[in-house]
């Protein structure tokens, strides 16, 4: 047999996901941000699904472009940090890619190749603008120069304006608000689509939705907002990892498992033993009581994980047995719920899920019993 742990991959969540979205941010259009390899479900699979819903998607670099394009993929791509370096300005303009343009060298090295090589049309263009996340962006009052720049040297440039939202997943933070108000108070901005919202934007904040939204993390059913809100319940999840026990076994009170012997028994217990670890992107970080569902219930992680292996106290589900399926996050336990013990976020856990973990994509994601 082969090792149990798989990532199954629900594209009729992905679907339902987007059009919560697209529903949430009526007035605009939805970009289907798919970076990291759709953080982790599989960026080709994800713009299939995809394809026939979102107008564009949005990737981190040419590469994870070219790996769409490559697949057979027609709608346009937006590279979120345009180029790295002039070299790629042939194949971005080859392949018609639109480009965020970030910084005052991509803006020079941009005007000097299309003076040297005499291009007057470039794909769409997407400026970026620092409204106090102080990470890329233009200064606001460096746009008036960078717009001039553009349309005077180029024949009718497509220009929307962007920034990125630094703190909308905290609901009563006042940053937001300005941030919106930096860009949309602009006065170069009247003539330009814009583009402000992240998820947490679009589930929170509808000022930010205006011509385009961005959403990433909620595409996969991970909320950036608290598990209580109720747009975050109406998410489903679209990852299930599963895997199965392999091994169960007592131990007397006072014994200690795993490396390091972190978990010591206070009382006779039943440890099973989990194929998925850290060598899995599984997070070694996991603190003792960190959920894993089986049969029905959470029980809490106990002990280190290790590079294959986790292992889990079964005490209070004396008829858990090898071979039982168990669901590490998904359908039952939400991804968020994980990273919180985790001392992380649901971005980190579903981006560094490894290439060892088989991907299963499915319609619907079946129940824990039936894996
Ligand atoms: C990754 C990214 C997003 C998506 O953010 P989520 O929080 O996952 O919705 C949006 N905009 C930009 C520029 C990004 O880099």
């Amino acid at each position: 047999m082969a090792r149990p742990l798989t990532a199954q991959i629900s594209l009729d969540a992905l679907r339902h996901n987007y059009q919560l979205a697209q529903h949430w941010s009526a007035s605009a259009q939805t970009l289907a941000v798919i970076k990291a390899d759709a953080y982790g479900h599989g960026a080709v699979q994800a713009a299939q699904a995809l394809q026939d819903l979102a107008p564009a998607f949005a990737v981190a670099c040419i590469e994870e472009a070219e790996t769409l394009y490559q697949a057979g993929i027609q709608r346009p791509i937006l590279l979120l940090e345009g180029f790295f370096s002039a070299e790629e300005l042939p194949l971005i303009l080859a392949r018609g890619y639109w480009m965020v343009i970030h910084s005052h060298w991509q803006l020079r090295d941009l005007m000097a190749f299309c003076q040297a090589q005499g291009v007057q049309n470039l794909p769409p263009i997407w400026l970026k603008v620092d409204t106090g996340m102080h990470r890329l962006g233009f200064e606001p009052q460096a746009l008036d120069s960078v717009i001039q720049t553009l349309t005077q040297q180029l024949a009718r440039p497509s220009l929307t304006l962007m920034t990125h939202l630094a703190r909308a997943d905290e609901l009563d933070q006042p940053m937001t608000t300005q941030q919106c108000s930096t860009l949309l108070q602009h006065p170069a901005i009247a003539h330009y689509p814009k583009s402000l919202a992240n998820s947490a934007g679009i589930m929170h904040w509808p000022t930010t939705h205006q011509d385009w939204t961005r959403p990433g993390i909620l595409l996969y059913g991970a909320s950036p907002l608290p598990l209580e809100h109720p747009k975050t319940q109406a998410l489903r999840p679209v990852m299930q990892l599963t895997s199965r026990l392999i091994s169960v076994r007592e131990i007397a009170a006072g014994e200690a498992v795993g490396y390091g012997g972190r978990f010591i028994a206070t009382q006779p217990t039943r440890i099973g033993v989990v194929a998925c670890g850290y060598g899995d992107g599984y997070p070694r970080q996991a603190k003792e009581g960190t959920p894993v569902w089986i049969r029905g219930q959470k029980v809490p992680l106990a002990g280190r994980v290790s590079m294959d292996l986790l292992t889990v106290d079964l005490t209070q589900v004396p008829s858990a047995q090898a071979g039982d399926p168990v669901e590490l996050w998904g359908q039952h336990l939400a991804v968020n719920e994980v990273a919180q013990h985790c001392d992380t976020i649901s971005y980190t856990l579903l981006t560094g899920l490894l290439p060892r973990v088989s991907r299963d994509h499915v319609s619907v994601l079946p129940e824990s019993t039936e894996f």
